[in-house]
């Protein structure tokens, strides 16, 4: 077993309540020559991994209610992927015509195919007009209707009045590079605070106390190799997605799903990661993405034949029916060889309709990537599209406030103190089973904002915390030993590279008992030939090949619950397309999936959706079929 090797190292007895004390400690047994390491402790009110829009949103309020936060990061915070995110922010703000957020609702509920929990969407989308005046306050620069209020654009499965108003205009933006906005501005706020940042610091384990509550988080600080202890009343994880574990994705390669690895290693679930969204435009071949916004202004999906074959599919909604369904209708026109191009492999996006004033203006960030990475002119020809992986609705199971949560003896909500999660990391879980477009730029600023608060609720400002644990981090730093020193046969690259085949191969946009069951024996395999990794380099000095390996059993770990969690659902359910149970089967899987990663294996449990709202300001939604 990885975590149980012992080098011989020993950390001090009792840490250091001061900020930053500095312990030089020695490696005395085997590996002669190897570095000794350096463990830094530090004390903090909080402290919040990951400066995405979710991390620097958490950081931003916890700051304002006077909490002491330090804020790690892998990497400098405006390179998070949130910079990526092009097409908005979803609020009932009513810009365009009268909306009402129990439309918003609705319609996310029904985006989750009833697999979201009522509680955790009301609160969203209920918060949602406050949070985007909230960013126009900090001073994000959406775009602009005539007469001066936020531009909202139509995006996929939002609908008015209960979906019998016809499509919304929901989506508020900054032309095509919402994200940039959104994290530049959140980035800009949070300077103005005195959260402390600890930039490409690489978070490696929860720190978690023999009470069973988390007490901070051990982390590698990847410049000089120095070991961090982070003790905490309160920890915040917004690590973003695993998108890295597939072969092709939209996700930046530094989505690898180290958070959700952290909570599993600390023995606690992940919930619903069957449930992979794909996006149905990547551009063909290079992965990149092409924003829904792109069909919210107009663009439309066509066949082989030229046929716009959504109408078929989705006779009312048609190109902005929600993912899932696009991505299913666009793999069944390939399949039945209606694709274009040469091998007939994937389906055209047509922009070329529309007024080149349109594109300049509103998607002026897609025309150049579909020039520079599919050498299109968009103005011109149509874009090469394919549905790519793009997004996990699954993660670390939170209540509507943040707080991580499991099951514990009868009760499915038992909450573990001191642990929060926010953003794609995390599920609320308001995306169910699949999510809407632009719902996550939401989600990761009202749950990182509502974690501060929460945090605010529980605890004061310069509480008096519990001394760690003696051996606080001591397996920690053993298995980071044990990985440095790894003289296997298998390089990082090699293993990584037949997990992604097989999660691409094994768990796609359709899946069937066979594909699932060999998924199963395949990725079982990759994690089995982990243990045979070789690393060159074994330093402690920016070790890229390190961090790499790290982020690969981070991953490894990801793509195995998601696998085992495919292969026993037995139904279909938004992004889980089975070929074999085609239909949703709410008597016996409106359940979430927990999946622990346990003695290198995954155990599997179940705990209910919550069905009930907050309060009376609306009434949950039955479960109906989803059409659109
Ligand atoms: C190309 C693209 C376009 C998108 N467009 C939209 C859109 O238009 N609208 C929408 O609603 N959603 C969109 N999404 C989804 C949305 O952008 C993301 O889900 C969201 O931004 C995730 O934010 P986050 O804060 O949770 O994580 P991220 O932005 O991914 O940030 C993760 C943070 O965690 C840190 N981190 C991770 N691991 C560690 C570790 N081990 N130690 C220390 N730090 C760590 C990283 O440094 C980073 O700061 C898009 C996604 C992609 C990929």
């Amino acid at each position: 077993m990885w975590r149980c090797v012992s080098r011989g190292l020993r950390i001090p007895s009792k840490s250091s309540t001061s900020a930053d004390s500095i312990r030089r400690l020695f490696s005395t047994q085997s590996n002669a020559g190897s570095p000794s390491y350096t463990v830094v402790d530090h004390t903090y009110d909080a402290v919040v991994v990951g400066a995405g829009g979710a991390g620097l949103r958490a950081a931003i309020g916890l700051s304002e209610h006077g909490f002491n936060t330090a804020c790690i990061t892998k990497l400098f915070p405006t390179r998070s992927h949130t910079v990526a995110a092009q097409g908005g922010i979803n609020a009932a703000l009513g810009n365009m015509s009268e909306d009402d957020w129990r439309w918003h609702m609705y319609d996310t509920v029904k985006g989750s195919d009833w697999l979201g929990d009522q509680d955790a969407i009301q609160y969203m989308c209920r918060e949602a007009p406050k949070a985007v005046i909230e960013l126009e306050n900090y001073g994000l620069p959406f775009s602009r209707t005539e007469d001066g209020k936020i531009y909202q654009r139509a995006f996929g499965g939002q609908s008015l009045n209960f979906g019998k108003g016809g499509q919304a205009y929901r989506c508020a933006c900054a032309a095509d590079r919402t994200g940039h906005a959104l994290l530049h501005t959140l980035y800009g706020q949070a300077m103005k605070h005195n959260t402390q940042f600890f930039v490409e610091y690489f978070a490696l384990d929860l720190i978690m106390g023999n009470d069973g509550s988390c007490q901070g988080v051990v982390a590698l600080n990847m410049e000089d190799g120095t070991l961090h202890r982070f003790r905490a009343a309160s920890t915040i994880l917004a690590t973003g997605g695993y998108g890295r574990a597939y072969f092709s994705a939209t996700s930046a390669h530094t989505c690898t799903g180290d958070g959700n690895a952290m909570v599993a290693r600390a023995g606690l679930p992940l919930e619903d990661l069957e449930f992979v969204q794909f996006h149905p435009t990547g551009i063909y071949g290079a992965g990149c993405l092409i924003t829904e916004g792109s069909r919210g202004e107009g663009g439309i999906l066509r066949n082989s034949e030229g046929e716009r074959f959504m109408e078929r599919y989705a006779p009312t909604a048609k190109d902005l029916a929600s993912r899932d369904v696009v991505s299913r209708s666009m793999t069944m026109e390939i399949r039945e060889g209606r694709g274009v191009g040469p091998l007939k492999d994937h389906i055209y996006l047509h922009l070329n309709h529309l007024p080149p004033e349109v594109l300049k203006e509103r998607l002026p960030g897609i025309s150049e990537t579909a020039a520079i990475f599919a050498g299109v002119d968009v103005t011109k020809e149509p874009i090469p599209v394919l549905p790519t992986v793009h997004y996990n609705m699954g993660g670390i199971p939170t209540n509507h406030h943040g707080e991580v949560v499991t099951i514990k003896g009868d009760n499915p909500d038992a909450v573990i103190p001191g642990l929060f999660a926010a953003g794609e990391a995390a599920c609320a879980s308001v995306h169910g089973a699949n999510r809407l477009g632009a719902n996550s730029l939401l989600d990761i600023v009202v749950f990182g904002r509502a974690c501060a608060n929460r945090v605010a609720e529980i605890q004061r400002p310069g509480e008096k915390q519990k001394p760690l644990e003696k051996d606080a981090g001591e397996n920690t730093i053993a298995w980071l030993d044990k990985l440095r020193n790894s003289n296997g046969s298998l390089p990082t690259s090699k293993i990584r590279l037949n997990m992604q085949r097989v999660m691409q191969n094994n768990a796609a946009v359709f899946r069937t008992q066979e594909t699932l069951e060999e998924g199963c024996q395949l990725i079982d395999k990759a994690w089995e030939s982990f243990h045979d990794v070789k690393l060159k380099d074994r330093s402690l000095i920016w070790n890229s090949d390190l961090i790499e390996t790290i982020e690969l059993e981070n991953l490894l770990i990801n793509a195995c619950v998601t696998m085992h969690s495919a292969e026993a659902r037995k139904e279909s359910r938004g992004a889980h397309a089975r070929e074999d149970f085609t239909k949703r089967d709410d008597e016996n899987w409106m359940k979430h999936t927990l999946g622990y990663w346990e003695n290198e294996k995954v155990r599997l449990e179940y705990r209910p959706v919550h069905m009930n709202t907050l309060d009376d300001e609306v009434e949950s939604f039955p479960p109906k079929a989803r059409v659109y």
